[in-house]
């Protein structure tokens, strides 16, 4: 049984948050403080992660960023009010897997959490590489030639995700939805802004733009 950790201030959504996850066969735990939802967090006891933003002592941002750094593999889904894109591409480039905005119903949220619990990563031990650029899918170290290039975790994810499909046209649809994993609006810019991050570190050749297409590894 997967074991699910909530850590929202407002009981309200709480507790109907944790009667959807047990009446879906979930364990959880609930903490309303957000230090003592990191160190939960941290004790390494849970599947996944339900993050508030606004929490009392400790921000749901700053708690998503401390998690990365302690344990980058554990899924973490934002739940939140606050839905600009500004805040999503924060939270996400935070290291969330996902974003959920309030309100939200039940199905939704359960629908996420399968999602994100099945693509959990068993330990990968294989590294990518295409021309001078490799990734090291454990250690989640990026390379080009011999030089180490440092990728925050959405510069990672969209880098693996071009590195799988090399030479190949990736549609942006196919890039959203692989690299920000839900229904991103299609025509946001959240993309076209991480793909000059990307070749900012890994050269500016490195990605190409197909017009009216998507973007291609090279
Ligand atoms: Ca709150």
């Amino acid at each position: 049984m997967s074991n699910i950790l909530i850590v929202e201030d407002e009981e309200r959504i709480s507790i109907f948050v944790k009667r959807g996850l047990q009446s879906a066969g979930y364990a959880c735990t609930v903490i309303s403080d957000g230090v003592e939802g990191l160190l939960e967090a941290q004790t390494g006891a849970y599947d996944l992660v339900l993050l508030d933003v606004g929490l009392p002592t400790l921000d749901g941002f700053e708690i998503l960023r401390l998690i990365r750094v302690s344990h980058p593999q554990l899924p973490v889904i934002m739940l939140t009010a606050r839905s600009s894109v500004e805040d999503t591409v924060l939270g996400l480039d935070g290291g969330a897997n996902d974003y959920l905005a309030k309100p939200f119903k039940v199905d939704e949220l359960l629908a996420r959490i399968r999602s994100r619990l099945r693509e959990t990563p068993s330990a990968p031990s294989t590294e990518l590489s295409h021309g001078s650029l490799s990734l090291d899918l454990r250690t989640r170290r990026a390379r080009v030639g011999d030089r180490v290039v440092d990728l925050s975790v959405r510069e990672f994810a969209l880098a693996e995700e071009f590195l799988r499909h090399p030479e190949q046209v990736l549609s942006r649809e196919q890039l959203l939805s692989r690299v920000w994993g839900y229904d991103f609006d299609p025509g946001s810019n959240v993309l076209d802004v991480y793909v000059r991050y990307l070749r900012n570190k890994i050269g500016v050749d490195a990605i190409e733009t197909v017009r009216g297409m998507g973007y291609r590894l090279r």
